[in-house]
């Protein structure tokens, strides 16, 4: 009760306006498709001026596209502005950031793949807009945001941090693991009693549910959502992860700069907030236009993941109208080098996906690449009995053009970051 409060207190602070915005989201929650694109549609001039007027780069990218922001009547409009990627965001990141004097913002840091890191300003209105539709997709699980809950990021704290960390976390009524050895796990998990959610990626989901299950823990525990964020999951996971808590983990889409694109219903289908964004598909590749981001407009943002919009006319169990996302196929531009040709990243996903379909086989892995031609395929199950079916399937797909060291037995996490299904130097 009192951290209820506490948290109540804390985003009066610190979102004000974050209550109205849930309160429309949760509204329109349950608009006509109609409806939901009339909005979308006005919502994104309104966005498009206020970049053409406040920010110098669109400014100069409008005229130099000859486009008319007063002009804009239909999203199709958009094609005729240029993409841009997070590089452009680096590059242009004084020119991109609008002049409007926003009473209040906040900044944020985001690191690269490749090392650069994107730092920007985040106004009060789009943080809280973003927030609210994130609780919105809290509420379809009955799930308060200040509710007890479990957070399973990154172990990796600086001790001097932790003690502030652990403050933060009290104010938000959190509680987390700080280090990875079987006490702590089995700590964090007696702290679950009285959790309602459970929440970070996926694989520190997993690993916790591991040791709960192995451990025969029983858990009193009244959870109604597991979120995982921005990783893979594999069907091992929830199969593991629904024998320890009874719930599978459900799949929230989105990054700092895009905003959060996507929330999964309790159908299992990955609705778009499309009051925020606008998601565009281009030759399999995602563009996100952030409608929130005015301190820092993103229009037709490279997100770089490779995705498949359900049909058009497809309709979900759960009455949403709101479009779906069916699946995220990795990351835009990974390749497997072949000895004479590339297959893209996806494609060892695709055999172990297909082993669990087919044939019932259930592995966890990870593919590293360092030589062409060759790959060292790592896999946590220690049974060898799938050898054999699993070349027999790598084979299909690849022939003879890779060949491949299966390990058995291995310890696939680090806990320290997300877990990455294929890692490639080459290419
Ligand atoms: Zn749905």
């Amino acid at each position: 009760m009192v951290y209820k409060l506490l948290y109540a207190l804390g985003i009066w602070k610190r979102n004000p306006s974050l209550s109205k915005h849930l309160a429309f989201l949760l509204e329109s929650d349950t608009w006509s498709k109609e409806e939901l694109l009339e909005y979308q549609l006005h919502k994104c001039k309104e966005f498009l001026e206020f970049a053409y007027t406040h920010s110098a780069f669109y400014q100069t990218t409008f005229d130099d596209y000859n486009f008319k922001p007063s002009e804009f009547k239909d999203l199709e409009q958009l094609k005729q502005l240029p993409t841009i990627s997070k590089m452009t965001l680096i590059r242009y990141n004084r020119l991109i950031h609008s002049s409007y004097p926003f009473r209040k913002n906040f900044r944020a840091l985001t690191s690269g793949t490749t090392g650069e890191s994107l730092a920007f300003l985040k106004n009060e209105e789009w943080d809280s807009q973003n927030r609210a539709a994130m609780f919105r997709g809290y509420s379809w699980y009955g799930v308060n945001p200040a509710d007890k809950n479990g957070y399973l990021w990154g172990y990796n704290i600086e001790p001097k941090q932790t003690l502030k960390i652990k403050w933060l976390d009290r104010l938000q009524n959190r509680f987390r693991i700080f280090s990875y050895c079987p006490e702590e796990i089995k700590n964090f998990a007696k702290n679950l009693k009285g959790a309602k959610y459970l929440h970070g990626y996926s694989s520190m989901i997993y690993e916790v549910a591991k040791l709960v299950n192995r451990s025969g823990l029983k858990i009193d525990h009244d959870l109604k959502m597991i979120k995982g964020t921005s990783e893979m999951v594999f069907d091992s996971y929830q199969e593991e992860v629904q024998k320890a808590f009874g719930l599978k983990i459900l799949s929230e889409y989105g990054s700092a700069e895009s905003g959060l694109i996507a929330f999964e219903c309790p159908e299992g289908n990955m609705h778009i907030a499309l009051e925020n964004v606008i998601v565009e598909e281009e030759d399999g590749e995602i563009l996100v236009t952030n409608m929130l981001s005015k301190s820092f407009p993103i229009i037709r943002y490279r997100l770089g993941d490779m995705i498949e919009l359900a049909d058009k006319d497809f309709k979900c169990d759960c009455g949403r109208a709101h479009p779906v996302i069916l699946n995220i196929n990795g990351r835009v531009g990974v390749k497997i080098i072949g000895k004479t040709q590339e297959f893209p990243g996806r494609m060892i996903y695709n055999v172990i996906k297909n082993l669990s379909v087919e044939h019932g086989i259930v592995l966890n892995y990870q593919a590293r690449q360092h030589i062409q031609g060759i790959i060292d395929l790592y896999i946590e199950q220690t049974e060898k009995d799938s050898q054999c079916i699993l070349e027999k399937e790598l084979k299909k797909y690849f022939k003879n053009d890779i060949d491949f060291n299966i390990f058995y037995g291995q310890n696939l996490h680090n806990m320290e970051e997300k877990l990455n299904d294929f890692i490639t130097t080459i290419g």
